[in-house]
This record gives C-alpha cells, sequence and structure tokens, in this order.
C-alpha cells in the first residue's frame, strides 16, 4: 500500500465552492483524506482510508482492456465477451494500448461474433480485485477513457487556497469564509495548522468540522484559529459508537467538554441514522442533557437525517455500504427530534444544517 502524505502536501478529495451548509455564510470547504472513524453510513467513503484510490466508472468504460493488461498484480480481469448459445466460451483480448479491439469495435446489440459465427450476448466490463490491488495507480494512468479516476490529488497550502481565494467577494459578501473538513482534518494537524492559519492571515472566517477524535495536544493549537467548531455526535453510547463507527466516543465526549471550554462557539451535528438513533426519542433528549453540559458555547444543533447518495460511490470504489439499500430518511420524520431539541435550550436548531445564514 502507497501512503502519500509529505506534511508538506496532502490528499485533497475535493474543493467545494459555494457551500452553504458547512458553517455560516457562502464558503469554500477543503475535504482532507484519511479519517480515524469508519462510520457505516459514511457519506463520504472516498475519504476514509489515508491512501490514494481510484474510482471506476463503468458507464464510461469501452471494455478495452488496457488496464487489465497493465495491471502488474493481475488484480484486474479483463473483459470478456460472451455468446449466446455458448456462454461457457470466454475470449480473452485487449491491445493494452487503451483503443478498442478490432473485434469489439462492431459492439452493437445483435452482432456477429467473429469466432465460430457466434452471437456476442454481453461484453462484460473489467473486474478489480481490490484485495489484491496495491494501489500503483497504473490502470488509471493507461485508461485514456476517464472509467478510472483518482480519487485524491496531491495538494499544498498554496496550492489549496489559490482556490479558495476566488471565492474571496462571495465570503465578503455573505459573512462566509473557509471551513476545513474530512475525512478527519484533525487526523493531520500539520496541514489542518497550516490551512487555518492561512485562512486568518487572509482575513477570512474558519471553521472545523470534526468528529473530535484526535489528540488534544495537537488539537489545542489549531483551534486558536478557528471560530466556529462544528463537532458530529455519532452517537452517546459507546457500545453503538464502537459497533457502527469501529472506535469508542470517550476521547470525543472528553474533547467536547475541552473544546467547549475555550470558549470557541461550536455547533453540534447529529447524524440521524436507521438502527442507530432513527425512532428513538430518548435519543434527542439525551444529546440535549449533555449539550446543556457544555456550557453557553453550542450556539446550534443541527440533525442531519440519512441520506442514500453514498451508495454510488461505494460502488465506484468497489465496496459495499452497509446501508446501501436503506431508504432516505425525510426532514418530517425527524420534526419531533427538532422541537424537543429545539426546546431544551437556546442553541438554534436545524433539519440539514445551516443554510447559508451568517
Ligand atoms: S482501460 Fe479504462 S476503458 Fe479500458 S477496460 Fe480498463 S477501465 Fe475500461
Ligand atoms: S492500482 Fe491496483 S488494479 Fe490498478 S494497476 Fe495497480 S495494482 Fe492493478
Amino acid at each position: 500500500m502507497t501512503f502519500i502524505d509529505s506534511g508538506k502536501k496532502h490528499l485533497v478529495t475535493h474543493i467545494q465552492h459555494f457551500s452553504v451548509n458547512d458553517g455560516p455564510g457562502i464558503r469554500t470547504t477543503v475535504f482532507l483524506k484519511g479519517c480515524p472513524l469508519n462510520c457505516a453510513w459514511c457519506h463520504n467513503p472516498e475519504n476514509i482510508h489515508t491512501y490514494q484510490e481510484f474510482f471506476y466508472y463503468e458507464e464510461k468504460c469501452v471494455k478495452c482492456g488496457a488496464c487489465a493488461e497493465n495491471c502488474p498484480e493481475k488484480a484486474i480481469i479483463p473483459p470478456r465477451i460472451r455468446y449466446k448459445e455458448d456462454i461457457a466460451q470466454i475470449v480473452r483480448f485487449g491491445g493494452g494500448d487503451g483503443s478498442i479491439p478490432t473485434n469489439l469495435q462492431h459492439n452493437l446489440p445483435n452482432t456477429t461474433a467473429l469466432s465460430d459465427e457466434k452471437e456476442i450476448e454481453a461484453i462484460d466490463p473489467p473486474r478489480i480485485d481490490r484485495e489484491k490491488c496495491t494501489s500503483c495507480m497504473t490502470c488509471v494512468d493507461v485508461c485514456h477513457h476517464e472509467a478510472l479516476n483518482f480519487v485524491s490529488t496531491l495538494k499544498s497550502v498554496e496550492e489549496i487556497f489559490e482556490e479558495v481565494l476566488k471565492d474571496d467577494l462571495f465570503f465578503k459578501s455573505s459573512g462566509g469564509g473557509f471551513t476545513v473538513s474530512g475525512g478527519e482534518p484533525l487526523m493531520h494537524p500539520d496541514m489542518t495548522l497550516s490551512l487555518v492559519k492561512r485562512a486568518k492571515k487572509e482575513g477570512l472566517n474558519t471553521v472545523l468540522d470534526t468528529c473530535g477524535f484526535a489528540n488534544w495536544n495537537t488539537t489545542r493549537p489549531i483551534l486558536e484559529h478557528v471560530d466556529l467548531i462544528m463537532l458530529d455526535i455519532k452517537s452517546l453510547d459507546d457500545q453503538k459508537h464502537k459497533k457502527w463507527t469501529g472506535v469508542s466516543n470517550r476521547l470525543i465526549l472528553e474533547n467536547a467538554r475541552k473544546m467547549a471550554e475555550t470558549g470557541i462557539k461550536m455547533r453540534l451535528r447529529l447524524p440521524i441514522i436507521h438502527s442507530v438513533n432513527f425512532w428513538d426519542l430518548q435519543y434527542p433528549k439525551d444529546i440535549v442533557k449533555f449539550a446543556r453540559t457544555l456550557g453557553k458555547n453550542i450556539i446550534g444543533i443541527d440533525l442531519l437525517p440519512f441520506h442514500n447518495f453514498a451508495s454510488k460511490k461505494c460502488g465506484n470504489l468497489g465496496r459495499k455500504g452497509y446501508f446501501d439499500n436503506f431508504p432516505n430518511i425525510f426532514r418530517e420524520e425527524i420534526e419531533d427530534y427538532r422541537k424537543i431539541i429545539s426546546d431544551g435550550g437556546t442553541w438554534q436548531t436545524t433539519i440539514g444544517g445551516l443554510i447559508g445564514v451568517s
């Protein structure tokens, strides 16, 4: 497995312009790759691992076989022709140069294949064995059809801010600014510290979007340059937390208290997920009790109902998500949660997070 994290540059999966729910106003959010949690419902599964990965888009694949021909680990099963009346016959092909082989250039329904005048039933796409894959990325380099794409790009602080500062005018007119997110930015303290310092040097409002699972000694210096902490609370029940995220919540709840003591404004962000905390009205009551212990710095609590948009990304990464086939949870279904939390304190309560308000 190739790890690419030099301290000077970091793998960035996305820089999102015009974001309206990653803090107040219009913001530019940078997503750093790598997270210590592995939430079963993760909306950004490409951000979990710290190493480079690739997406495979079957709809763009012309089944030329170049990826399989060039994979040094033989981790890609090449495209295969299946013939009608003889599904056992498989023809392996692929020129290795990214071109569509001559015998497939008539890749149309009801086409008669060259071999034995048999009719082609289907051409199966390449199949990638991600267990065997060593992330060498040769396949991505040789695919000329954009069917294989890097998940992230190695970027320096300067390169990131070249992008961020394009939106400076919008920040000023909306009360917005810069948000660092992930993955988990506190898992990469050097990069995150450099980013928030740079944002402050530019006079930007700065938001840290975090799951809170981090070493306090490296977190504290970062917070000196942060205007708002958006802290995810996945579950207050430690057993459930371990089951659904892979880690205990103890460090997170401890850090929540330490963050509150700094005096920095905080918003708590609560994913509402099937089987975890949906249809459980004790959960919002427990959240109110917990939020009260953190004091007056809690200015907002945002309910984030489950949305199924990660399932396609999981497929493109060759993974299966636990909640792939689960339905979205609608705002109306957690209105009771919103009311209980809203009535429990002076904080602003939303479903879906801030919508571009400052
Ligand atoms: S090289 Fe690209 S287009 Fe060709 S088979 Fe592989 S993924 Fe598909
Ligand atoms: S990234 Fe994985 S699948 Fe692609 S060529 Fe390298 S080992 Fe093979």
